[in-house]
């Protein structure tokens, strides 16, 4: 009999978010201004666990759910009480606050641990079931980190569960497709990407959660190793309004309207407003060799800045090149130059600043490759790009971490791509992604190796794999980067630290991070936000080959099925027509998609290929191998048209580098209308047959 133990968050309702939910000043919340819900991936962890529950069984199973967060956070474990679970916990502490994801996933895990000894009577026949991430953090890392802090497995981005045979049986999201696995031994912990059949509450019920008892914890009670800010390894240090939208987003009233604005935006090559802005060059220069040692390339706000170049221009006036020889009449001369610019505890605070020239961290940039039958994936290259740029700063080479098996051939064009050094760890036990295999594999290599920074791709896989050598490497670790740029925080002692800027609150706010109390600094980079370097054949590298002692004990999963989609899809063409589970069935995807590629490829003499988001995939309008976005394909036509797609991150990195993206939607609110160049508000039965008419005009 299993039992299960289901980890839910209380957030703030993002969805409801207005301009006013924002201090305009510094972009951060005012979490007053908005309502606190569950996290809504974790009622669907709660409804899948009740589900799992009832195809097993076992009627006796217990539903334990467990929230680390303030006292009012225990509304959300009343949710959970008056839908399916037995038992709540409370995990709250003042001394648990300010926590990153190591400082989460930390002391949930002991928390786990007393829920099995003291609520499960140490009975390990357990799931741990999370939804996939949280809309606030969105880093998708916290499960993973618990399943290493348990030193158990992890099934991330599940989506669905069959019990057969005395077991479960689970389908995950995985690059280019889905795969059934199975656990080898239980407890596991599994993530929740989508289950879209919700646990209601009758009066009767929720009365009865209000009267249960909740267990309350505090930290003392958990005996944790890591909580709170102390316990944390990465640090915000800037939040900040993103940026505005570098497409036009603008509404066009009719299809003749939309199909004239096609054949011009085609016609007129590179079309401005579709530029994404993804050249982060960061131009970091190591104090020793700047023209004046005494510029900082600081990370504080602009008037911070400034003080430090004032500063700098000041003592090069007066002729002063040794901090350490600045006495009381040398500041009295600087403050007065310095005129209204700074006060004596700015200067102070700079001066220290300025007596460290010499880096933070030391070693190599690294790259965790990604790869499936020989076939590197393309973020892979996109880092590779990304890492030269930061190594060349920063004087160091760029390492590339491939481990699988008969590796070795992927190396070449790994170096071609900007590698230096090729680490392969080679292992029949790699021959396949097991992320507890991989943990330790790549894990061991960094331990050894010690490179200052490792970037993986934020990709299905990636995105499992880095929080967990993360974690066991003792780690920060940021997801989802946007922007990876050297700076100097020379007020807080580090010069030449690895700045992580990602979005935040679903994109409606930016985060700078830096790492703290760790070797090296990790992070997940987007797909298609940075830069592939054009290869070169004639670069030489070094190949490297790392022993890692593995055995079959270190696979966790039985993999049962994969299917990937592969075949015949011109990605290349220069337009891409998408449809969308808004095409509502096979029959509209056939005869839309189809007369629309069609009347395009005859108008503007152009290669027209068919794509589509993944809920068409799965609702089978179309096969898997024309999926666009973060685990299908990423594309960047000159024009790429959404039929029926709402606009979800996974699809929409996917076409990050079109020039054109024009939108078809019947939701004046779809996401996908900001994310745009030219959009009609409408349905595809109605538009599409007249923007065919219109181009045939
Ligand atoms: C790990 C992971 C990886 C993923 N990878 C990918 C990926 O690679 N690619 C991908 O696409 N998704 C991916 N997803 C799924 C993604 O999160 C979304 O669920 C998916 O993109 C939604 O597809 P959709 O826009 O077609 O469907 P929906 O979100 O259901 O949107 C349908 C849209 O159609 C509109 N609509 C409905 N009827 C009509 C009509 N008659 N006419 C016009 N418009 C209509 C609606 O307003 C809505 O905006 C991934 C998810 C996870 C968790």
């Amino acid at each position: 009999m299993s039992n299960y133990i289901v980890l839910v968050k209380q957030v703030p309702d993002v969805t409801q978010i207005t301009d006013n939910a924002f201090d305009l000043e510094t972009g951060t919340l005012i979490r007053s201004r908005l309502v606190s819900v569950i996290n809504e991936l974790d009622s669907q962890a709660l409804a899948f666990a009740n589900q799992m529950r009832q195809d097993s069984g076992d009627k006796d199973s217990k539903i334990i759910c467990l929230t680390m967060g303030p006292p009012m956070a225990e509304e959300v474990l009343r949710y959970g009480l008056s839908r399916c679970v037995d038992t709540a916990v409370l995990l709250t502490d003042r001394a648990l606050g300010g926590a990153d994801t190591v400082a989460t996933a930390n002391p949930l895990a002991f928390a786990v641990r007393r829920v099995v000894k003291e609520i499960l009577n140490e009975d390990n026949d357990y799931y741990v079931v999370c939804g996939m991430q949280s809309v606030d953090g969105d880093t998708a890392q916290v499960p993973p980190q618990i399943a290493e802090e348990l030193s158990r497995p992890c099934i991330a981005y599940v989506t669905k569960a069959e019990y057969k045979k005395n077991r479960f049986e689970f389908t995950r999201i995985i690059s280019g497709g889905s795969q059934v696995v199975a656990a080898k031994k239980l407890p596991v912990v599994i993530t929740v990407a989508k289950y879209e059949y919700p646990l209601f509450a009758t009066f009767a019920t929720t009365r009865h959660a209000n009267r249960m008892e909740i267990v309350r914890w505090g930290s003392e009670d958990i005996k944790a190793t890591h909580i709170g800010v102390s316990g944390s390894k990465t640090r915000v240090i800037r939040v900040f309004p993103p940026g505005k939208s570098t497409r036009k987003c603008r509404q066009v009233a009719d299809a003749e309207s939309l199909a004239g604005m096609l054949v011009a935006c085609f016609k007129s090559g590179k079309d401005e407003a579709g530029q994404t802005s993804n050249d982060q060059a960061s131009h970091y220069v190591l104090p020793g060799k700047r023209a004046n040692k005494f510029y900082r390339s600081f990370e504080g706000t602009k008037k911070e800045n400034e003080d430090f170049n004032i500063l700098a221009d000041i003592l090069k006036e007066l002729g002063i090149s040794k901090i350490s020889r600045i006495d009381d009449a040398a500041k009295e001369k600087i403050l007065a130059a310095a005129g209204e610019h700074f006060h004596k505890r700015a200067l102070d605070d700079m001066l220290n600043g300025l007596q460290l020239t010499e880096p933070s961290f030391s070693g190599e940039v690294w790259v965790v490759a990604e790869h499936s039958d020989s076939v590197i994936h393309p973020a892979t290259f996109e880092l590779i790009g990304k890492g030269r740029d930061l190594a060349d700063s920063l004087g160091t080479k760029v390492g590339v971490c491939l481990a699988g098996c008969n590796a070795e051939s992927m190396a070449k064009e790994l170096i071609a791509a900007g590698a230096d050094n090729i680490y392969i760890i080679d292992d029949e036990l790699l021959s396949v992604f097991d992320p507890t295999a991989h943990r330790k594999a790549v894990a061991d290599a960094i331990s050894t190796y010690s490179p200052q920074i490792v970037l993986f791709a934020a990709t299905a896989q990636g995105r499992m794999l880095a929080p967990m050598v993360s974690y066991r490497v003792g780690c920060g670790l940021t997801a989802d980067c946007t922007g990876l740029d050297i700076r100097d925080s020379s007020r807080r002692g580090q010069i030449a630290i690895l700045l992580q800027t990602r979005p935040a609150l679903g994109g409606n706010v930016m985060a700078t991070i830096c790492t703290k109390n760790s070797k090296s600094q990790m992070a997940t980079a987007r797909p298609g936000v940075m830069k592939r370097l054009p290869p070169n054949d004639s670069r030489t590298g070094k190949v490297i080959k790392h022993k890692v002692q593995l055995s079959k004990a270190d696979i966790s999963l039985e993999i049962v099925k994969t299917e990937l989609g592969t075949g015949d899809v011109n990605f290349n063409a220069d337009v891409i027509v998408s449809g969308g589970k808004g095409m509502q069935s096979q029959d509209n995807y056939e005869r839309l998609v189809g007369s629309l590629c069609d009347a395009i490829g005859k108008k503007l003499c152009a290669q027209v290929e068919r794509g589509a988001s993944r809920a068409a995939v799965e609702q089978g309008f179309v096969e898997r191998m024309h999926q666009v976005g973060q685990t299908g394909t990423s594309v960047g036509p000159k024009l790429y048209i959404a039929l029926g797609i709402s606009g979800a991150i996974q699809h929409m990195i996917g076409v990050a580098n079109t020039e054109t993206i024009v939108a078809i939607n019947s939701d004046p609110s779809a996401p996908i209308l900001k994310q745009c160049d030219y959009y009609i508000v409408g349905t595809v039965e109605d538009t599409v047959p007249k923007l065919v008419q219109a181009l045939e005009a």
